[in-house]
């Protein structure tokens, strides 16, 4: 009797209070409840945390006694699980690649790459060549709505034998609307021509001026030094032939330049030699075609494999690269996630958790290494709206079953993926 005198008197005095109660009505917003979270920032993991998310993008976020969830909120309980922003391969290719056969350049099949991506808790892709007009349409489509990666692109690698052809090539990408310029500054294994000094110099000068990035492929640390003394903005690969120095290290860092390990790419050159192991991986088979497999597996297919001469020279490479990456960030210039994903046999979504597992063998921190995926990530390319979990960015995230901090592995225990607020579907 006196509880309920005193219920109606405060419904009452607070009638308004009691009224929402009841009769609240969702406002659109979403509140997920209960996790752990790293913010892709650098600052420490907050337990028990909140992130309300208003029409794609992040209103409050951080220790529940610190945020207000609106009343008409869906709450999603989270309770025990770990939130990491998405990660960002700052180098893969969203490709014509349909299976292991190319030709394939098409929006049906960018949607597939970037939906396979997206289950795999990678929410951007910086698609460093062999980008069309498709691309840049889905790239422009991207809003509160989306549900797969988002995606940036280089357009066509510029290649060309005279300024006057490099410089068309910067023109027509520039034109076309894209993000980055990318250039190869390599002569794969000794069997073709590199691009000169000369021409990446006038490259990099002409997207300079059109306030356009260049992203370089390189492999020689010679060459490393030039690209940096020419201006380049991104170190696409490995330095794969030499011990990076000093001097390679302080340039990166003085010029504000990241380095993109790719390790990945080295491993695709060699491991269908053999049927690799990883083809029995589940959290690898979820989501791979059986008939690409077969194909993998033909025993004629690796016995090429194993007689070209490529393999054991880039098996050479990546040890270099290994060693290479640690000395890179023990020196402090700033590493970028990137693997080098979408060429035949090397499969996006599973090859970027396979990345993440070996720059922990090269010696690299879960931290480190999660953070080169996200908030490093994001500040390599210039990338504002993405990359860590504040208020005003988009709520791009993975929900996790473990702490990846403790053991980087644990990224594969995902829950799910959220793009703009929206769950990534698990349909393939
Ligand atoms: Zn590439």
């Amino acid at each position: 009797m006196r509880n309920t005198l005193w219920v109606l008197l405060v419904c009452g005095l607070l009638a308004a209070a009691c009224a929402t109660e009841e009769t609240v009505t969702p406002d659109g917003s979403k509140a997920f409840v209960g996790a752990t979270l790293f913010d892709g920032t650098g600052s420490d993991p907050i337990s028990n945390a909140v992130i309300v998310v208003r029409d794609g993008r992040i209103v409050a976020v951080g220790a529940a006694d610190a945020v207000e969830i609106p009343a008409g909120a869906e709450r999603v309980d989270i309770a025990g699980k770990t939130v990491i922003p998405g990660l960002i391969n700052t180098h893969g290719h969203v490709s014509d690649v349909l299976g292991l056969e190319g030709g394939h350049y098409n929006e049906e099949n960018l949607l597939r790459q970037l939906g396979l991506y997206a289950r795999y808790g990678v929410t951007a892709v910086n698609s460093l060549g062999g980008d069309g007009e498709e691309a840049v349409r889905l790239r422009d489509a991207e809003d509160a709505s989306l549900d797969r990666a988002r995606i940036t692109v280089a357009g066509a690698v510029v290649i060309g034998e005279s300024v006057e052809e490099v410089l068309a090539a910067v023109e027509a990408n520039a034109s076309m609307g894209v993000d980055f310029i990318k250039i190869r500054v390599d002569d794969n294994l000794g069997a073709s021509t590199k691009m000169t000094p000369e021409l990446y110099a006038a490259v990099i000068e002409a997207a300079h001026a059109k306030g356009l990035k260049v992203a370089s492929h390189l492999f020689y640390l010679e060459d490393a030094k030039g690209l940096l003394e020419a201006g380049t903005d991104f170190v696409a690969h490995s330095i794969r032939d030499l011990d990076v120095d000093d001097e390679v290290i302080s340039m990166m860092k003085d010029k504000n330049v990241c380095y993109c390990p790719t390790l990945t790419r080295e491993v695709s050159t060699y491991v269908y030699e053999d049927v690799p192991d990883f083809f029995e991986d589940p959290f690898f088979l979820t989501d791979a075609d059986p008939a690409v497999l077969e194909q993998l597996k033909d025993p004629e297919r690796m016995q090429a494999v194993k007689d070209s001469p490529a393999p054991a020279a880039y098996k050479k490479a990546l040890e270099v690269a290994m060693a290479n990456l640690k000395k890179v960030a023990d020196g402090g210039a700033t590493i970028a996630f990137g693997t080098d994903t979408g060429p035949a046999g090397r499969f996006q979504g599973y090859f970027e958790h396979m990345e993440l597992d070996m720059m922990a063998e090269a010696g690299l921190t879960p931290k480190q290494i999660i953070m080169s995926a996200t908030g490093d990530a994001a500040q390599c390319l210039g990338f504002t709206d993405i990359g860590t979990l504040e208020a005003g960015k988009w709520a791009d995230f993975i929900v996790l079953d473990d702490d990846p901090l403790d053991d980087i592995k644990n990224l594969h225990s995902i829950d799910s993926v959220w793009i703009a607020g929206n769950r990534v579907p698990n349909d393939t």
